[in-house]
């Protein structure tokens, strides 16, 4: 019984693989990483810490939300992040439109 299991099979060949290999070595084409706990970069909590903070903002909820890789816990604490992100972006923005019409205003000399 100890004939070396292949875990995972080519997906443009169907040659069977190890599963330790990230590509196939009959065709040289990459090997999908079949439900194996191998991260995927969209998927890594920094990648959407990034998406979250320079990229986003909310419209990042969807990468949280549906990441089989983050646990309960971790999609409340990253959703409360980016809420809480989002309600200081827009009022910083806020404040700066009003001070800046302050400004605008007294240069005026109204
Ligand atoms: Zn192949």
């Amino acid at each position: 019984m100890d004939s070396p299991q292949p875990s995972q099979a080519c997906p443009a060949c169907q040659a069977p693989a190890d599963a330790a290999a990230a590509f196939c070595s009959r065709c040289g084409k990459p090997l999908a990483p079949a439900g194996s706990p191998r991260a995927k970069w969209h998927q890594s909590v920094g990648f959407i810490l990034v998406m979250i903070f320079f990229v986003l903002g909310p419209l990042a909820l969807p990468l949280i939300v549906k990441n089989p890789r983050l646990s309960p816990r971790m999609r409340w604490v990253l959703v409360g992040i980016t809420l809480l992100y989002t309600v200081v972006v827009i009022d910083a923005g806020r404040r700066m439109v009003s001070s800046m019409t302050a400004a605008f205003n007294s240069t005026l000399g109204l």
